[in-house]
């Protein structure tokens, strides 16, 4: 047969894409590369970028950073057009995911069309009522799941972001605990996702939450849509183990004739051959960080498509999945760092921690503010910094280890090639300049923290554990600050910057080693490649040192030191976003077709406002996002009772504390255990279950205290001791779901105010009130609402479940924001008396309803 002869590939890219195909296939000496092109409104390719190296028999379908208007290209180095058995195979399984195929030579001066690309088509919209069967009564989802109750509440969330898809628009959703909102929202995305070939992301805060999507929800909706679909639970890069970081441990050992880690190493390296994922959770045993830093996956020391180790790289297989699947289960913060690398590209098309999206649904989103502050912020470490540079070099028993006695070792040994001369420079600069400047950069980065330690410690004011002293303009203009800033700051930030450039000298002058016939990859490549990410490293922590004391106060920022007074080495700097609103509004929603943002608790007093404010919704065009507010399917006036003693002291007193124990007790005896103590502070935590302890032993109530276990534990034993009582604080308020007997009351000592000098708390309050508002109403009190509407949520979770809710805050009833958190619950009878008054009501209710069994 003839070789096939193709088209002009003037007629399929424009000149900019073939100018990228044509010095790619050059850089790898004209053998196969396999690249994505993304395709110009005109149908020609405009861009393309690297997906591999190596033939179509040797690539697997790589469809990570694939948008689903993508051309993979690849060119045959013989000329002949003539797609090959595996390219075939290979074209059959991009086309069946909606993208095209084209073969060039290696000029690019021709194309064959393999097939052809996806031209973008009306999208298949959803139909509500069709979507909706799936909940009806005698409906598939009836069938596969015994508790199934058809709820109004849930058809109308399904309506909500059916249209939401439909019409690329956002969609707000309050939805109760009880509506199902998770199976609301799975089924239009995955019906979306397999119709328009399109992937949808599912963004949560708890690993728990992204569990119970996986293992739980997407199986059932599997069996119920009787269509297969791919969902991929996505875990973090350093969760997968580095074959090559592996094989260079190895040789660091051998090289140093080290015994200590072999045998885990050895452990990890058998693993490594049946493990399912090559992920942390599936190694049957703890490695320790120590060690498990040296062999796992890193964005700035893998090579990609370089490494020997691709075909069978675990990030790269995990990769190819999340590229496969319909459906990507992330949570919040790997969201916000893919969104954040591509913006600093940007380029919302290609891959980055993620593959291609459009369409995201954001579950838990009462916490959106919490985790893109986080993630928006930078901080440092004295522990990571140190770190760091142990990277370079550290001392390990009496031995000297790390890359830089590394590269000296490896050159001695391996790289007979370089020049004698050479390598005596090589030694001069690891000798004369490397060593000294990485001494004065360890010395200077020590005197630092603890220079700022000191200076925190005597400055800010704060006495206790915990300080967080905050740098504000004043502070800055402080001469003590000045002179940090001058005497410690500059001198550390030009050492460290001194030593960045030293790693960059010799990863430049080890690049030029040239490679023997046998290499199969350029010389001291895996050194090379971590030296440039110290490099990078370094000059970053340069940046957040050099910031944190500069007087200059960047906008939209806050700078603290947090610092733990009882531990030395704890020392932290940090920077975040003053407000989250405006930069979510600009660099994340603007490049999104679809966002649906859903939680139990997104209003205040049953209006959106706060939330809208906080994450920059009001900022979107109008009719761009619509909110809605979606009943409790449960009769909490039937099922429930909140209950306020009238005559506790003010939280503020001195006694209060005390008295609040004293109810605890008598709530207690009451309820026979069944009950959560959710506590503001690890203080009053740690009082109350002091002194209650003993004697809810004594009673044959189990005390439970968070810390003195693991969650899971705690709550496992809390569902199976059905008379036992949790102490907790914070995390136990949100994402804790026992339903039944086991709980039927929640105590709740204070209302869940955060502490008010935390630093970015402070600063948005001045920022609030320095625009002329109230930023104690407009802040403080909706955050505090939004809170106790999470722990007041833990009552109830089945329409069978009963309970009663204690509130020893009597400023819920005597100040004038009180009523603001009684409207935003639901319609739940409320009893204000003194505290005899409540315990008899108590009584009266738990016993009437255990007689009614
Ligand atoms: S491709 Fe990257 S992550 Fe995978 S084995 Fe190679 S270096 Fe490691």
């Amino acid at each position: 047969m003839p070789p096939f002869s193709g088209e002009k590939s003037l007629n399929r890219f424009h000149p900019e894409a073939l100018a990228g195909l044509q010095e790619a296939i050059h850089e790898a000496g004209g053998r196969e590369v396999f690249f994505a092109g993304a395709l110009a409104p005109d149908g020609r390719v405009e861009r393309v970028r690297v997906l591999a190296r190596g033939n179509a028999s040797a690539v697997p379908a790589l469809f990570e950073g694939l948008d689903i208007r993508d051309v993979v290209v690849h060119n045959h180095p013989s000329g002949d057009l003539t797609p090959s058995s595996p390219d075939l195979t290979l074209a059959s399984m991009y086309g069946a995911h909606g993208h095209g195929m084209f073969i060039v030579d290696n000029e690019a001066h021709t194309v064959y069309v393999v097939v052809e690309p996806f031209t973008q088509k009306k999208a298949a919209l959803l139909k509500p009522r069709e979507l909706e069967t799936m909940f009806r009564p005698n409906g598939p989802m009836a069938r596969h799941l015994q508790s199934f109750e058809v709820r109004p509440q849930q058809a109308a969330m399904l309506e909500a972001i059916a249209d939401a898809f439909n019409t690329d628009t956002f969609a707000v959703i309050e939805a109760p605990t009880g509506v199902g909102k998770t199976m609301a929202y799975l089924l239009p995305a995955l019906v979306w996702a397999l119709r328009n070939k399109e992937r949808v992301v599912v963004s949560t805060r708890t690993i728990n939450l992204q569990e119970q999507i996986m293992f739980k929800d997407i199986p059932l909706l599997r069996r119920c849509l009787g269509e297969d679909f791919e969902a991929c639970l996505v875990k973090g890069r350093n969760n997968y183990l580095c074959r090559r970081k592996m094989e260079r441990a190895f040789s660091e050992m051998t090289l140093f004739e080290e015994e200590s880690t072999r045998q885990r190493l050895e452990a990890i390296a058998e693993w490594a051959e049946h493990t399912e994922d090559g992920s942390l959770s599936d190694l049957p045993f703890v490695p320790g960080r120590e060690l498990w830093e040296k062999v796992n996956s890193e964005a700035d020391t893998c090579p990609g498509s370089r490494c020997p180790n691709q075909q069978k790289c675990f990030v790269g297989r995990a990769r190819r999945a999340m590229g496969r699947a319909d459906l990507l289960v992330v949570n919040h913060h790997m969201l916000f760092s893919d969104l954040a690398l591509k913006k600093e590209a940007n380029d919302f098309t290609s891959m980055a921690v993620l593959p291609v999206y459009h369409r995201v649904i954001l579950d838990e989103a009462h916490a959106i503010e919490d985790s893109a502050t986080e993630y928006m912020g930078v901080s440092a470490t004295r522990a990571a910094a140190l770190i760091l540079l142990g990277r370079l070099l550290r001392t390990e028993g009496n031995r000297e280890r790390g890359l830089l006695p590394l590269i000296r070792m490896r050159l001695t040994k391996e790289c007979p090639q370089v020049a004698v001369a050479e390598f005596e420079k090589f030694q001069d600069l690891l000798d004369s300049l490397l060593l000294p400047a990485y001494a004065s950069a360890r010395q200077a980065v020590t005197a630092w923290f603890n220079a700022m330690r000191g200076l925190a410690g005597e400055l800010s004011g704060q006495i206790g554990r915990d300080i967080k002293w905050r740098l504000t303009p004043p502070v800055l203009e402080r001469v003590e600050l000045r002179e940090m800033h001058t005497d410690h700051t500059l001198p550390t930030v030009e050492s460290l910057r001194q030593l960045a450039r030293l790693l960059d000298d010799l990863s430049r002058r080890l690049r030029g080693i040239p490679s023997r016939p046998q290499d199969t990859e350029p010389p001291l490549m895996t050194e090379i490649l971590e030296l440039n990410a110290c490099r990078d490293r370094m000059a970053s922590l340069a940046n957040v040192l050099s910031e944190c004391t500069s007087a200059e106060l960047q906008e939209n920022t806050v700078r603290w030191i947090e610092m733990d007074s009882q531990n030395e080495q704890w020392v932290r700097v940090v920077r975040c976003p003053l407000d989250v609103g405006k930069p979510l509004a600009e660099w994340v929603y603007e490049h999104l077709k679809t966002m649906v943002m859903t939680s139990a608790t997104l209003t205040v007093e049953r209006r959106f406002d706060y939330l809208f404010h906080r994450l920059g919704l009001n900022l979107m065009p109008e009719g761009r996002v619509s909110p809605l507010m979606l009943d409790s399917p449960f009769d909490h006036r039937e099922q429930a009772m909140v209950c306020i003693p009238t005559d506790m002291m003010d939280p503020a007193d001195r006694s209060f504390l005390d008295e609040s124990v004293e109810s605890i007790r008598q709530v207690l005896k009451m309820t026979r255990g069944h009950a959560f103590v959710l506590f503001t502070s690890f203080y009053a935590l740690n009082h109350s279950f002091r002194s209650l302890e003993e004697e809810l032993r004594r009673a044959g109530i189990t005390p439970l205290c968070q810390g003195k276990a693991t969650r899971t534990q705690l709550l496992d034993e809390f569902r199976r001791d059905m008379s036992s009582v949790l102490f907790a604080t914070d995390s136990f308020w949100e994402g804790v779901d026992v339903a039944g007997e086991a709980l039927q009351c929640v105590i709740l000592p204070k209302l869940p105010f955060r502490v008010p000098t935390e630093p970015i708390l402070e600063a948005r309050a001045e920022a609030i009130e320095a625009a002329g508002g109230n930023a104690f109403m407009e802040y403080s009190v909706p955050q505090a609402v939004i809170k106790f509407r999470q722990g007041f949520g833990r009552l109830i979770r089945r329409r069978s479940d009963w309970g009663a809710v204690v509130i020893l805050d009597k400023r819920v009833i005597t100040k004038y924001y009180g009523r603001i958190f009684l409207k935003s619950l639901p319609d739940v009878p409320i009893i204000r008396t003194p505290r005899d008054g409540v315990y008899n009501a108590l009584e009266t209710f738990f016993n009437q309803r255990r007689e009614q069994g």
